[in-house]
């Protein structure tokens, strides 16, 4: 099963994905987590991406592609896969398909988080408390919520139109949020 979950900034992507994933007994890929992991251990990679991140920018899509291309060439992610922060750009979408088609395989399904902007930002902050993320201050927020709406939002209408979209509420409780996004998933897949 190849999956991924989509949404601004502080929607809950990775909560809701390590679940799902965790449902389906397949990998959840968080490209911000990953990202993070060789931030900390200062990796080449992570040299790199760190100046992207922490002024809110995304990360050149050539440096993301290749690492998401060495993720889902791992063993653990032959079954299959939940991306979390993937694809964000047009050019991200067509280098996943080209991944996906080369395995013989195809795309199941794209979960969509919908939630209201404001309620975003002060989520954010509050995680910025309590995680100390570098990238968590207002201004960055503000900027990370308008690349989205500038570059990711319209692969929204890219999958809609490929029947694979679904979309779900994302505001209020996780777990009212969790059973919706299974709610909505046993409508085309068996679980
Ligand atoms: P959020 O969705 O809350 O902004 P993530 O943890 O998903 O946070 O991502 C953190 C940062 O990692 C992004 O702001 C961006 O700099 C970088 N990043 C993650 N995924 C991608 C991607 N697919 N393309 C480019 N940059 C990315």
């Amino acid at each position: 099963m190849r999956l991924i979950i989509m949404g601004p900034p502080g929607a809950g992507k990775g909560t809701q994905a390590k679940t799902i994933a965790g449902h389906f007994g397949i990998p959840a890929i968080s490209t911000g987590d990953i990202f993070r992991a060789n931030v900390s251990a200062g990796t080449p990679l992570g040299v790199e991406a760190k100046r992207f991140m922490d002024a809110g920018e995304y990360v050149p899509d050539e440096i993301t592609n290749l690492m998401v291309r060495n993720r889902i060439d791992e063993e653990d992610a032959v079954p299959g896969f939940l991306l979390d922060g993937y694809p964000r750009t047009l050019q991200q979408v067509e280098e996943l398909d080209g991944m996906i088609a080369f395995t013989g395989h195809s795309l199941d399904t794209v979960l969509v988080l919908a939630v209201d902007d404001e309620e975003l930002v002060q989520r954010l902050l509050q995680r910025a408390q309590s995680e100390g993320r570098a990238d968590d201050t207002e201004e960055v927020i503000r900027r990370r919520q308008e690349l989205y709406n500038e570059q990711t939002a319209p692969l929204i209408d890219v999958y809609r139109e490929r029947g694979l979209l679904l979309e779900v509420d994302g505001m209020g409780e996780v777990d009212d949020v969790t059973e919706r996004l299974f709610e909505a998933l046993a409508t085309v897949h068996e679980s």
